[in-house]
């Protein structure tokens, strides 16, 4: 008798949504009829980085997780949070109960940046101040912002240090009617800072930036945003890479017009810095007092080198944006250089090029943290089609009855959550939000026992 294909995802954030959406959709060859999936998360909540990630303040991407729920309304796809690879579930127990496990697992802490000063009081990860600002259970709920800090440097022009610079030089009051958790907003209030510096450690045409992302920097009333003329070259490699791409090309002309404009005199300010390379975070008593850079220049191909100059920057914090890493997963192998499970198409291979049959990835464990959400869309498609490919081939699970799982689950004594308990902690966020003397959208619960609580009530 056929029955359907039990699949695996661990991790529920866009990545995982979208593959298993695909999956539940697409036609699976014999013996099965049909596929079903479990989305296996370690936080409590679904969405990963839309809840985790995204800023506060971007409402707009936030939206896509009507999308995702819609995709969660399939009965083919259960969802299982607080549940943890590796520590509750070794990829061997996944197996007795799945045909395939996909990792959609994500990038989740801050590359490692080797700068002398790094560790010094002062010096953050973007990552660690994202999963603050967005109300992550498993970070302390203070910041350790200090009264001294209205100078502070950002690493990084990706769109991360886009986000984290438009954070910092926000008002707290600005903030408070997107959806922070209360202790942000009270963390918030004792952020002085006024002059946030960003630094490119190439030129304009080499920003990571999106345009629309650094449009919008200019839209708080409280920020001027200041594009500092040195450095703003273009070189040959710099034209092409304009010609090639209307994006890079709309991103330079936002940065000449803020390089044209007048600062109107706003009490905060972004300043942008181009061709400036960290070198070092300068310290006293243990604590950031300033960064060095070196200036570069173009080299003609849109790279840079050194010219022996440096310049010290008087900033009492600095926060690295320069890019996400992903975690190792047990039983799986990991290139630790890319930060991503070594895969063909998004089926997972052996450092020494075999393959680990039944096993997939997909989203940025598979590619590296780079691109937006819509993007692991067709990263998901990829992977599920590899998948369907080998379905008649797996080795079948044990025991591929669903509540097997909730049984197994159970008698772990894992307080796991579902996709109900997660309807109830989202209805009791947006209570929180609409009782609120602001009526805000909605309001998180931080704790991780308080979420687990609500949602299993
Ligand atoms: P990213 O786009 O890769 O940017 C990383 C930045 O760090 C680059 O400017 C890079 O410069 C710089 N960098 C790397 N190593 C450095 C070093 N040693 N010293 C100085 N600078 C260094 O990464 P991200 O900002 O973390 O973003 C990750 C992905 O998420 C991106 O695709 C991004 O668009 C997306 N995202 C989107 C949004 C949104 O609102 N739409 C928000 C957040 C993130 P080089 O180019 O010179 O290496």
């Amino acid at each position: 008798m056929s029955r359907k294909l039990r699949v695996a995802i661990v991790g529920a954030g866009p990545a995982g949504v979208y593959a298993a959406d695909i999956l539940t959709k697409s036609e699976v060859p014999a013996p099965f009829e049909g596929a079903s999936v479990d989305l296996i998360e370690r936080d409590p909540t679904p969405f990963g980085l839309i809840r985790y990630g995204v800023a506060p303040d971007h409402p707009r991407i936030k939206e896509i997780v009507k999308a995702l729920k819609r995709v969660m309304a399939n009965e083919d796809i259960r969802f299982f949070g607080n549940v943890s690879f590796g520590d509750d579930l070794k990829l061997d127990d996944l197996r007795q109960f799945y045909d395939a496990v996909v990792f959609a697992t994500g990038a989740r802490r801050d590359r490692d940046l080797d700068l002398p000063g790094i560790d010094l009081d002062g010096s953050h990860g973007a990552a660690d101040f994202v999963y603050w600002y967005d109300g992550h259970p498993d970070v302390e709920r203070d910041w350790p912002f200090q009264p001294h800090q209205e100078s502070v440097a950002v690493l990084g022009v990706g769109n991360v240090g886009l986000d984290v610079s438009r954070i910092l030089a926000k008002t707290a009051e600005e903030l408070l009617v997107t959806e922070i958790p209360d202790n942000v907003y009270e963390g918030l209030k004792k952020n002085v800072a006024k002059d946030v510096h960003v630094f490119a450690r190439r030129g304009p045409a080499q920003v990571k930036f999106t345009p629309m992302e650094l449009r919008e920097l200019s839209h708080s009333p409280t920020i001027d945003v200041i594009v500092h003329p040195e450095g703003f070259e273009l070189d040959e490699g710099s034209l092409e890479a304009i010609r090639a791409a209307k994006s890079q090309k709309l991103v330079v002309d936002v940065l000449q017009n803020y390089l044209a404009k007048e600062p109107s005199g706003a009490p905060h300010r972004i300043h942008i810095h181009f061709c400036q390379n960290p070198v070092e975070i300068l310290g006293e008593d243990g604590k950031v007092v300033g960064l060095r850079t070196e200036v570069t220049e173009l080299d003609g191909t849109g790279n840079v080198r050194g010219t022996g100059e440096f310049q010290e920057w008087p900033v009492q914090a600095v926060y690295r944006a320069i890019g996400y890493y992903s975690d190792n997963l047990p039983g799986l192998p990991f290139d630790v250089t890319a930060g991503v499970v070594p895969n063909d198409g998004g089926r997972v291979i052996e450092i020494d090029g075999s393959a680990l049959p039944g096993v997939y990835v997909t989203g940025w464990i598979k590619r590296g943290p780079v691109g937006l959400i819509g993007h692991t869309k067709s990263d998901a498609a990829q992977t599920i089609s590899m998948l369907i490919d080998d379905a008649p081939g797996l080795e079948q699970a044990a025991q591929p009855d669903p509540e097997a799982v909730d049984a197994y689950l159970g008698s772990r004594g894992l307080e796991y959550t579902t996709w109900e308990g997660w309807e109830k902690l989202d209805a009791h966020e947006l209570g929180l939000g609409e009782a609120h003397e602001h009526e805000r959208e909605r309001v998180k619960v931080v704790p991780r026992e308080d979420m687990v609580r609500i949602a299993r009530s």
